[in-house]
Formats: C-alpha cells, sequence, structure tokens
C-alpha cells in the first residue's frame, strides 16, 4: 500500500520523522529545501534489504567427503 503526498495526492516518497506526513520529491524539496529532516517511504525495499543482508552473512560450508570403502566380502 503506498502513501499519497499530503499537497498533491500523487505517489510520496518522503515521510516527515516521526509524523504521517508524507510527500512526493517535488513537494518535499520545495517546502524543505534539504530532505534531512524527511525519510524515504520504503517499506518493501527496507524488507528486502534485511534479506539480501541475511544472505550476505558468511557461511561456511565444511565440505567433508565421506569415502565408503567398499568392503569385500569373502566367503
Ligand atoms: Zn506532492
Amino acid at each position: 500500500m503506498s502513501k499519497k503526498c499530503i499537497i498533491c495526492n500523487v505517489e510520496a516518497v518522503y515521510v516527515i520523522k516521526d509524523t504521517s506526513d508524507y510527500y512526493c520529491r517535488e513537494c518535499a524539496e520545495e517546502h524543505f529545501g534539504d530532505l534531512a529532516m524527511l525519510v524515504k517511504v520504503e517499506d518493501d525495499v527496507s524488507k528486502l534489504k534485511e534479506i539480501v543482508g541475511a544472505r550476505l552473512a558468511p557461511q561456511e560450508r565444511a565440505e567433508h567427503e565421506e569415502e565408503h570403502e567398499d568392503y569385500e566380502q569373502s566367503n
């Protein structure tokens, strides 16, 4: 579910920290000049990063090559 800019009602990409004020990029730049107090709206992206981060965690895989010797059964 995407948020809408509270000014022009297009899809918002920024939200003011600790508020529910959403802005599109244009309005955010127009009203704030710098975007320091704005955080990006990226619900899915942040989740994706977590997944990617987890995947990037070092995984040591020891290779166990078990050799099965064939015992010759003599009868
Ligand atoms: Zn806007």
